[in-house]
């Protein structure tokens, strides 16, 4: 500790080169401010630039530039600490996992999901399930739960999203430079790399392993992109989400049973396999595979034993989120590994039918996740009861409370989610390890003893840079579609920092009605342009590609900027992603959520908006069903909904202008003579200490560990 100084003095470029590839190169960084501020302020331009890309960053230096450069900044000593907290993190053995859930001990939870969302330098996730997947390795990782997790290498990633004059959505494909990238090739035990083959009726699939370090967590990643696939494999991998049913099978075959290969081609043997939404549902069956070659048991013996190792997450009501294949893609792709499991076709196809005798029904990705574990669970209390009744048919001797689904809530990663200068704040108000006990409630009793001044004046400083965030973005938009001087200057100084502001950020899909606030614009335009108490809105999501009603909904509040009501009134800020996220759930004062009921599983954004002290505004559905007490924020309706989509949508409406204009906007804009919003501030830590910790993915990780991943590792049985 005390020699710090010193090592500095002793440092040589290239030790130095290597403390900085070695913090750049686990995704550690990305949760660790100290870390991720050496690298901006190496660079501060070129950190914006390369999308908060440190490897990026450093590759635009020559180690002895680099070296140089630190000097000149004075980094020397940061960077040293930071490598060295690097070190400790990585070697730390006393961890909450080792106490509470040591029984996980050698054999690790294999996390299988399709998307992660980690950081927005890693275009791997699409919306909010990548990132729950981020946020829970990170969790995972800080806990010490044994776990590695699987995913797919997507070499574009998800579409970047521009829109073009007439507020049309375009989406644009960018190849991902994978030397930029913290990945490596995975290797064997014995140092090889690893090309995994899938066998199909019409040839066979390749498939290479990357890896990636998330703290103490590793994350592997399969690329179809190998010498030795057709062309066309060779695109397989390269797009979340794109393609046709086909496209999508292959894939999830990659995922699910490629993943299982690519476990054990590294030595890797899980205790526990957490498949994480359909995706990937078809893991187990390699698994099962893999047992039955071992062991020389049968199917069935081996079915038993896989799926009480194996947890299954469901995270949609919607129809269309549950993957359905027809048969023939499903023979052409998993035929060679039914053969091998000795089944008939009709008994391989009923793993994914509700009725293994319709000969119409399709194979659902959802339905075989559900047969192939013991363990299920949704992603919210409601979300519970919405899939046992959703699924109930699977069990028709069962009354919908004992359908075997439980739930567990979904939670966000503080640390990657909390404003620095909110970090800092807690800092000095709550015990000293509060940041290693997120997800226990007493820690953040503290937030009712502090200055509600003090707490005020942090927000609106967050709100400040907020605003700023939007106005650079804005201006670059309008400069980009080569609009007039005037519309530049407008974005220049759009939204004004005293005036209320609600954001509303999230994939545009139509069941979470982003118009719904514009069904009845007179009323509307009267309530945002009050002048005693005015509102503005700020916009952000992207529509799928193919979501055409979805772009439209973009279109239609993109186009309000040519009405001179809304035109000060109302952003659209593009290309959604997790920098967009942050800045916005950092900022806002309120956050606005409005799904019809119950078609949102959960829904995460809102969560970390709490940890920031704004305050969500939503319908009572998923998280906030469950979340909201009366005096934490506010409910748009009464947690009901109509059998008429269309009388639902009506009434919710309503209800929102209602609550935004007689309750909302009165809480906001009553001041006292400090000019403090006293009640305002009250629900404020009234979110923080009753939200921040239930809705912390540390939480939620130590469920999964106890409530699910013991008792799946035939540990000590669950304790709900
Ligand atoms: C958190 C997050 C989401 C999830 O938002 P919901 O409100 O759950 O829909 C989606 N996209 C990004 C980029 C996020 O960070």
């Amino acid at each position: 500790m005390t020699t710090v100084e010193h090592t500095q003095d002793k440092l040589t470029v290239d030790e130095f080169y290597g403390k900085c590839m070695a913090l750049a190169s686990n995704l550690w960084w990305s949760w660790t401010p100290e870390v991720e501020h050496l690298f901006r302020d190496l660079d501060p331009v070129g950190w914006r630039q390369t999308d908060h890309n440190p490897i990026a960053l450093l590759q635009e230096f020559t180690p002895q530039r680099l070296y140089d450069r630190a000097n000149e900044m004075v980094l020397f000593t940061r960077i040293n600490q930071g490598y060295r907290r690097l070190k400790e993190y990585m070697n730390l053995r006393q961890t909450w996992a080792s106490t509470h859930v040591g029984v996980l001990g050698s054999k690790p939870v294999a996390y299988f999901s399709a998307e992660f969302g980690i950081h927005e330098s890693l275009p791997i996730y699409s919306g909010g399930l990548g990132v729950l997947s981020g946020d829970h390795i990170k969790s995972a990782s800080n806990l010490g739960v044994p776990l590695v997790a699987m995913g797919l290498f997507y070499s574009q990633g998800y579409f970047r999203q521009q829109l073009d004059i007439n507020g049309y959505q375009c989406e644009e494909y960018v190849d991902t430079k994978v030397e930029k990238l913290p990945i490596q090739e995975a290797t064997s035990p014995e140092g090889d790399p690893i090309t995994i083959t899938l066998e199909t009726r019409n040839g066979s699939l390749l498939a290479k392993v990357w890896k990636m370090q998330v703290g103490r967590v590793r994350l592997y990643l399969l690329d179809c992109n190998v010498e030795g696939n057709l062309p066309e494999d060779r695109q397989l991998t390269s797009r979340l989400y794109g393609g046709d049913e086909r496209t999508r099978i292959r894939q999830e075959y990659v995922l699910g049973v490629g993943g299982v290969k690519a476990l054990r081609a590294l030595g890797i043997n899980p205790g526990v396999y957490h498949i994480n939404e359909g995706h990937s549902a078809f893991g187990p069956l390699e698994v099962i595979r893999q047992r039955m070659a071992d062991d020389g048991v049968t199917f069935d013996d081996a079915l038993r034993d896989v799926a009480s190792q194996t947890v299954f997450t469901t995270h949609t009501p919607v129809p269309a989120g549950h993957d359905r294949f027809d048969h023939d893609v499903v023979e052409e792709h998993l035929g060679p590994l039914r053969d091998e499991l000795g089944l008939s076709y009709e008994q391989f196809m009923s793993l994914g039918r509700v009725d293994p005798q319709d000969p119409e029904e399709q194979f659902c990705m959802t339905i075989a996740g559900l047969k192939l574990s013991r363990t299920a669970n949704a992603v919210s209390q409601l979300h519970g009861v919405v899939s046992r009744r959703m699924w109930a048919h699977l069990w028709p001797w069962r009354a919908d409370e004992e359908i075997p689904i439980g739930h567990v809530s979904n939670g966000v990663h503080s640390q990657s989610w909390l404003a620095d200068q909110m970090k800092t704040f807690y800092d000095r108000h709550f015990p000293i390890d509060w940041m290693d006990r997120v997800g226990e409630g007493e820690v953040w009793q503290g937030i009712h003893d502090v200055d509600p001044g003090e707490l005020w004046e942090l927000h609106n400083t967050l709100k400040s840079l907020m605003i700023s965030f939007i106005r650079r973005r804005l201006t670059k938009q309008s400069r980009r579609r080569g609009e007039s001087d005037e519309v530049i200057d407008h974005a220049r100084s759009v939204l004004d920092p005293s005036v209320l502001t609600i954001g509303f950020a999230r994939r545009f899909a139509t069941y979470k009605r982003a118009n719904l606030i514009f069904e009845d614009l007179d009323r509307l335009s009267h309530i945002i342009n009050d002048p005693q108490r005015p509102i503005q809105l700020i916009f952000a999501g992207k529509a799928h590609p193919k979501d055409e009603p979805g772009k439209h909904y973009i279109q239609t509040i993109a186009c309000l900027r040519n009405e001179a009501a809304f035109r000060d009134r109302v952003v659209f800020v593009e290309d959604y992603d997790i920098n967009v996220c942050r800045h916005l759930i950092q900022g806002v004062d309120v956050w606005l959520n409005n799904p019809r009921r119950p078609l949102e599983a959960s829904g995460t954004s809102g969560q970390k908006v709490c940890l920031n002290g704004g305050l969500n505004l939503s319908i009572l559905d998923g998280w906030w069903a469950e979340a909201y007490d009366g005096s934490n924020g506010f409910a748009i309706g009464h947690g009901s909904s109509h059998v008429s989509d269309e009388i639902t949508d009506a009434r919710d409406a309503e209800a929102l202008l209602e609550v935004l204009e007689n309750e909302v906007a009165p809480i906001f804009y009553n001041r006292d003579i400090d000019g403090l919003p006293r009640d305002w501030i009250k629900r404020m830590m009234n979110c923080i200490s009753s939200c921040a910790w239930r809705f912390s993915s540390d939480r939620m990780v130590m469920d999964y560990a106890k409530h699910c991943y013991l008792p799946a590792a035939g540990g000590l049985s669950c304790k709900i």
